[in-house]
């Protein structure tokens, strides 16, 4: 960097003042004080014009200008003492010439100084080799969420499921009525949520569900697809739940579908993501938009169904949620329950993963902490 217009102008407005200050009392005080005065007078008049002509070249030559100058031995000091032998009307005089001096000497510095930094910047911008080989870049790994998200899609691409991705950002038809959740209805207490500040009718979905009403509303059955996405609930952060998490969402439509469908899609799933020996149970459960509901256990595969602090001792861990589609949800979206019938399941993604790689901790995932996040290269 060069010393600033300002700098520079400031330099210049005091170096001429102290050249003016100095020659006006050198003239005055010349005839009216003592011999020995007078030589140290002489002396910083010499030490004046020797800072003005310095021209120090390179660091070394620069640094040898402030020990000389500024130094905790400068050449000035022993001057100072000098001012004993001044006479007592022009001790102050004395004073301010010595003052100037020091003054003058700091402000050359620090144009040297500057000088010096931008030279050495140059010099070394010209000297960058071109065909030195660059620095090598950290190698990335893959998110725990992703390496999950990616198992269970690529299960499920397997037996014909297809992906289908939407808006994270949905109005409250396609997240709540369409699938069975009117306004007052209580499950809606269990998933608030962020509202748009211009409309409580724009929200930020609660589960991938709504990706059910979407394609139900723009396609027609058959229907199979699995909905991986973010989604979002009004929540306390705390180790076991975070405001954003992610959700596989699974749906089947076709004519003849039975629970006995689900149960073997699920027990296929099952087994593909923990191991050829994993049993599966299905509780009955309630979801506005299922009937009948279930929750889906899998037989514990840290543990082997001995007992550890994930299943918490029973053998079994909770997986998912799943049921046939409510008549009335097919209702909402144009579709003939008559006709066709269905099934959805959907699963949070960040309680896989945790159970997967033993994380106790849900925010560890949304931390970005590099260092934790390395530790998942191997999984690719
Ligand atoms: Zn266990």
């Amino acid at each position: 960097m060069y010393p600033s217009l300002h700098f520079m102008k400031l330099y210049k407005i005091c170096y001429t003042f102290a050249q003016r200050l100095e020659k006006g009392l050198l003239a005055a005080l010349a005839d009216k004080i003592p011999c020995m005065s007078l030589d140290a007078f002489q002396q910083i008049q010499h030490l004046l014009e020797e800072i003005e002509q310095a021209q120090p070249q390179g660091a070394e030559e620069v640094e040898q200008f402030r020990l000389r100058f500024l130094g905790t031995k400068n050449i000035l000091k022993p001057l100072m003492g000098e001012i004993r032998n001044v006479p007592n009307e022009q001790k102050r005089e004395f004073g301010q010439l010595i003052n100037t001096a020091k003054e003058r000497a700091e402000l050359k510095y620090e144009v040297l100084r500057r000088d010096q930094e931008a030279a050495a910047e140059s010099a070394q911008a010209a000297h960058i080799d071109l065909t030195a080989p660059g620095e090598p870049l950290d190698l990335g790994s893959r998110h725990p969420v992703a390496i999950t998200l990616n198992r269970i899609v690529s299960i499920f691409e397997r037996i014909g499921f297809v992906v289908a991705e939407e808006r994270e950002i949905e109005d409250d038809w396609h997240n709540f009525t369409a699938m069975n959740t009117p306004e007052d209805h209580p499950a809606r207490d269990m998933q608030d949520t962020y509202y748009m500040r211009n409309s409580a009718e724009i929200l930020l979905r609660t589960h991938t569900s709504s990706v059910q009403a979407r394609v139900m509303t723009s396609q027609k059955p058959p229907i199979r697809i699995i909905a991986p996405g973010r989604v979002y609930r009004n929540e306390t952060i705390s180790a076991r739940s975070h405001c954003q998490f992610h959700q596989v969402e699974g749906l089947y439509i076709d004519k003849g579908v039975s629970f006995a469908d689900m149960k073997q899609t699920l027990y296929y799933f099952a087994r593909e993501m923990y191991g050829p020996d994993t049993r599966i149970r299905l509780r009955p459960s309630f979801f506005p938009f299922t009937e009948p509901s279930a929750e889906m256990d899998v037989s514990c595969f840290i543990c082997n169904s001995k007992g550890c602090n994930v299943c918490k001792y029973s053998g079994w861990v909770e997986i998912l949620g799943c049921g046939m589609v409510d008549p009335q949800v097919l209702l909402n979206c144009g579709i003939d329950p008559e006709v066709y019938s269905g099934f959805a399941f959907g699963m949070g993604i960040e309680r896989q993963a945790m159970m997967l790689y033993t994380i106790t901790d849900i925010r560890l995932l949304f931390e970005n902490d590099t260092r934790f996040l390395k530790q998942f290269g191997a999984a690719l």
